[in-house]
């Protein structure tokens, strides 16, 4: 057989992915699945996007896109990053892709020499790491304590930057544990990655619209206006606007970076949907009183799981300010048995024993960098999130030793 390439072997199929993989086949043996697994919202689309993407249709805009995005939704962009996070973006600053993941393997396929290192501050999510493998760079983790609600302590990330970091990772709210930085933490991190002027900073907002308590979200190039010139500020539709689907990311920064990452999207995309672009510019231009609606409900139902799971015995989990994920600690249940006689070992034997006693899919913290934890997404009914936490509660209390 011919082979597959080195640089693919380096890289892992998503726990998160093949772990709803696995929700699906249950489900289809008839199984009645909880999924906790999924990182989407549950809400539909707005009405107004897939009108809008419908009138693209048949007005005939259906040819190929410019690749860096329609002009009209390079425009909606700079003025979203005006609204929301008082950046001012050129609009050869801004720059669209097949969402916010297409964007980060652009930055870093633009970026990264062979060897080159990228700090990542974790638990992360998943694919960052395999992204800057896929591009010939070496991750390079930090490790976020739960008792700083794991947010990166500035001397950390000083710590785990070297000659050869090319890239610095920031994610709030984050994936898997829902931290949300204050503007003076940023602007603490932000102090450290002053003194190295040689490295690029990326952050990914993409959960900026789902924050809670009264939080403020601040991004950094906003905190800390010094390191406009050298970060890369990542969002996209998915998440803010329950368009996972469509496929949209987007992102303001300088000017070189931008070129570099638009001659990457000429080569592995072409550009985004023109549908799709109809319908970004319509949800980012249209009214945004959803994202607070929206908002409240996720807040709701972050209460009632919380409040739920860390009322069992042995399970522990921190109270995130942001995003649909709870991050939970097990370490109790390490090296106990379950009610089916198995011996639990890791958070991936928990996770897996789960769904088999229990049919409750979630995903190993293993996945993110990050044991003995595992992640439940809440972005789901609160009644299946009833059914959830029912029966999580249910494999917790059947343990035998
Ligand atoms: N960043 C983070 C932290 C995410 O969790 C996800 C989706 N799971 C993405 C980026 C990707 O978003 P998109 O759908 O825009 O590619």
């Amino acid at each position: 057989m011919p082979e597959i390439s080195d640089r693919l072997k380096k890289v892992s199929v998503s726990a998160s992915v093949a772990m709803t993989q696995k929700a699906r086949d249950l489900a289809a043996q008839g199984i009645d699945v909880v999924v906790l697994s999924t990182g989407e919202p549950d809400f539909p689309t707005p009405q107004h996007a897939i009108d809008a993407a419908y009138q693209a249709a048949l007005n005939g805009d259906t040819r190929y896109p410019p690749t860096d995005g329609t002009p009209e939704l390079r425009r909606a962009i700079r003025d979203k990053f005006k609204r929301d996070n008082q950046l001012d973006y050129d609009v050869s600053q801004i720059l669209t892709a097949g969402g916010a993941k297409q964007i980060i393997f652009n930055a870093m396929m633009a970026t990264i020499n062979p060897g080159d290192e990228v700090v990542i501050p974790g638990p992360s999510w998943i694919s960052y790491a395999d992204i800057v493998r896929f591009a010939g760079g070496i991750p390079v983790p930090v490790n976020c304590q739960q008792a700083h609600e794991f947010i990166p302590q500035p001397e950390d990330i000083e710590a785990a930057i070297t000659d050869k970091t090319k890239w610095v990772l920031l994610n709030f709210p984050g994936n898997p544990t829902g931290s949300v930085a204050t503007k003076e933490e940023l602007q603490a991190i932000g102090k450290v990655l002053l003194k190295y002027p040689d490295l690029w900073i990326m952050t990914d907002d993409i959960y900026e619209h789902l924050i809670y308590d009264g939080r403020e979200f601040f991004t950094l190039a906003q905190a800390e206006p010094r390191l406009y010139d050298r970060t890369l500020t990542v969002n996209g539709v998915s998440k803010a606007y329950s368009m996972t689907g469509w496929r949209l990311g987007f992102c303001g920064g300088p000017k070189p970076l931008i070129t570099a990452m638009s001659n990457v999207n000429t080569q592995n995309s072409g550009g985004v949907c023109t549908l799709t672009q109809a319908a970004a510019v319509a949800v980012l231009n249209g009214p945004q009183d959803l994202l607070r609606e929206r908002a409240e409900i996720y807040c709701q139902r972050r209460d009632y799981v919380l409040e739920r799971l860390n009322a069992i015995p042995g399970l522990h989990c921190h109270t995130p300010g942001g995003a649909f994920y709870l991050y939970i600690n097990i370490s109790e249940f390490i090296g106990r048995t379950c009610a089916s006689g198995k011996k639990i070992t890791s958070d991936a034997d928990f996770v897996m024993a789960l769904i088999e006693e229990q049919f409750v899919v979630t995903v190993q913290g293993a996945a993110y960098g990050m044991s003995p934890y595992f992640r439940i997404s809440y972005a789901t009914s609160t009644e299946r999130l009833k059914t959830g936490c029912d029966r999580i509660e249910a494999f917790c209390q059947g343990f035998l030793s």
